[in-house]
C-alpha cells in the first residue's frame, strides 16, 4: 500500500459500526428496527460466519436496498494484513495486522498433520509485565473489541478455505491477557461457536490466563466447554512474584484453589503452562514443589522451553534438565508434555508477539 501512516488512519476514521462486534441478537434487533424480516438476520450471519464474506457487495442473498443500507451503516473489516512471515519449515505463519487506529497485533497459525491451530490476540500489548514475555515488555495499549478478536479467526479461515482446509482449534494465547478483556473474549467465543455460522465447538477453544482469580471464578460458571490453561511457571510465591508480578495480587494458594473449584464444578481438566528457564525454575526442587501443589488435581502440565525475548536474559533449560524435570513430575503421577517450539526464528513462539512501533503500510 503506498499511503502514509497518517493517511491510513484518516481513511479509516468512520462513525460506522464494526459489524463483527455485534452478536446475532444485536443484528436481529437492528434489522427489526429497520422493519426488515426476521430471516434477514440469519442471512447476514451466514454471510459473515459461514460464507466468510467481508464486503457488503458479496451479500447477494439480500435485496440491493438492504445491501446498500448495510454498507452505509457498517464496516466489515478492522484488520489489514501488513506483514506475513512463514517459518523455514513452512508450518508456522505469523501475520501482523494493523487496526483502524494504527495499532498493530499479531496472530499465528500453526499447521499440524491433520489440523490447524490458530493463536490469537485479545489486547494490544499487556499490562501485566511478566518478565520473560515480549508482549508484557511493551505494556498495554488497549483492549481489542470482540469483532477484532473474531476477525483474526475469519481472516485465517478464508486463507485456509482456498486450500479446502479449516481452523480446528483457536487458542487465546497471543498478545494480551484474555481475562482482563473478559467480555470481549467471551463474546468472541459465543460468536464463533454459533451453529448457524462459524460453528466451532466450545471444546475447540482454549483460554490461557496468567491467573486473574476473580475471572477464573466467573469463567467456572460459564456454560460450554472452553478449555482453561493457567500460566503457572513457578511453584512458590517468591519465585512466581519475581517472574509474574500479578502473583503479588493473586498468590499461588488463591490461584490453585480457584483451579480446584473449576475442576470440581466443570468436571474438566485444567492445563498448567510452565516456561522452563535454565537455573531459574527448572530445578528438581521446583518440580517437587509443583508435584505437591497439584496433588489430586485433574490437570496436565505443558512445558514450554523458554523462547528468547529482547528484554529478558534467561535461557531455555538444557535438554537433560527438561527430562529430569519431567521425571520428577512423573513420580507425582502428573501428566506432562513438552510443547514443541515453533516459529522461533520468526518470533512467532509463545511470548514473542509484539506490536511494531513503526510500520510500512
Ligand atoms: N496472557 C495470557 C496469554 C498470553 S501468553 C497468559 O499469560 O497466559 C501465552 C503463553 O506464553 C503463556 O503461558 C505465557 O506465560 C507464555 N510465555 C510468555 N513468554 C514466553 C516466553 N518467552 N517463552 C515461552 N513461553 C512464554
Ligand atoms: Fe501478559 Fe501473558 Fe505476557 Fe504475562 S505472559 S505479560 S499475562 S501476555
Amino acid at each position: 500500500m503506498l499511503i502514509s501512516f497518517k493517511d491510513y488512519i484518516n481513511n479509516k476514521m468512520t462513525s460506522k459500526k464494526f459489524i463483527l462486534n455485534l452478536s446475532y441478537e444485536e443484528i436481529q434487533q437492528i434489522l427489526l428496527n429497520w422493519g426488515e424480516k426476521e430471516y434477514r438476520a440469519k442471512q447476514i450471519w451466514e454471510g459473515l460466519y459461514s460464507n466468510l464474506w467481508n464486503t457488503s457487495t458479496e451479500f447477494t442473498t439480500l435485496s440491493k436496498n438492504l445491501r446498500e443500507r448495510l454498507s452505509q451503516e457498517f464496516i466489515f473489516s478492522h484488520l489489514d494484513q501488513i506483514k506475513k512471515l512463514v517459518s523455514q519449515d513452512g508450518h508456522t505463519t505469523k501475520t501482523l495486522f494493523i487496526l483502524p487506529d494504527g495499532k498493530t497485533i499479531e496472530a499465528v497459525l500453526m499447521d499440524y498433520k491433520n489440523r490447524h491451530t490458530l493463536c490469537i490476540s485479545t489486547q494490544v500489548g499487556c499490562s501485566l509485565g511478566c518478565k520473560f514475555c515480549a508482549t508484557g515488555q511493551m505494556g498495554l495499549q488497549r483492549n481489542l473489541s470482540s469483532g477484532e478478536i473474531i476477525e483474526q479467526v475469519l481472516f485465517y479461515a478464508r486463507t485456509l478455505r482456498d486450500k479446502g482446509e479449516k481452523i480446528n482449534n483457536v487458542v487465546y494465547m497471543g498478545m494480551g491477557e484474555p481475562f482482563l478483556n473478559y467480555k470481549a473474549t467471551m463474546k468472541s467465543i459465543r460468536g464463533l461457536n454459533k451453529p448457524d455460522g462459524f460453528n466451532l465447538g466450545t471444546r475447540r477453544f482454549t483460554i490461557s490466563t496468567v491467573g486473574i482469580v476473580p475471572k477464573i471464578q466467573e469463567f467456572t460458571k460459564e456454560k460450554g466447554q472452553v478449555n482453561l490453561a493457567i500460566s503457572l511457571h513457578a511453584a512458590d510465591n517468591r519465585l512466581r512474584s519475581s517472574l509474574l508480578p500479578i502473583n503479588k495480587k493473586y498468590p499461588i494458594e488463591q490461584l490453585i484453589e480457584a483451579c480446584r473449584n473449576y475442576v470440581i464444578h466443570t468436571g474438566r481438566r485444567v492445563t498448567f503452562e510452565w516456561a522452563l528457564i535454565n537455573n531459574i525454575n527448572d530445578s528438581n526442587n521446583q518440580a517437587d514443589k509443583l508435584g505437591k501443589l497439584l496433588k489430586n488435581l485433574n490437570c496436565h502440565i505443558n512445558i514450554i522451553p523458554l523462547n528468547p525475548t529482547k528484554g529478558f536474559n534467561g535461557e531455555k533449560s538444557r535438554p537433560d534438565q527438561v527430562i529430569e524435570f519431567q521425571n520428577t513430575l512423573a513420580r507425582y503421577n502428573i501428566p506432562c508434555t513438552v510443547r514443541v517450539r515453533r516459529g522461533i526464528e520468526i518470533q512467532a513462539g509463545c511470548g514473542q508477539l509484539v506490536s511494531k512501533k513503526s510500520v510500512n503500510i
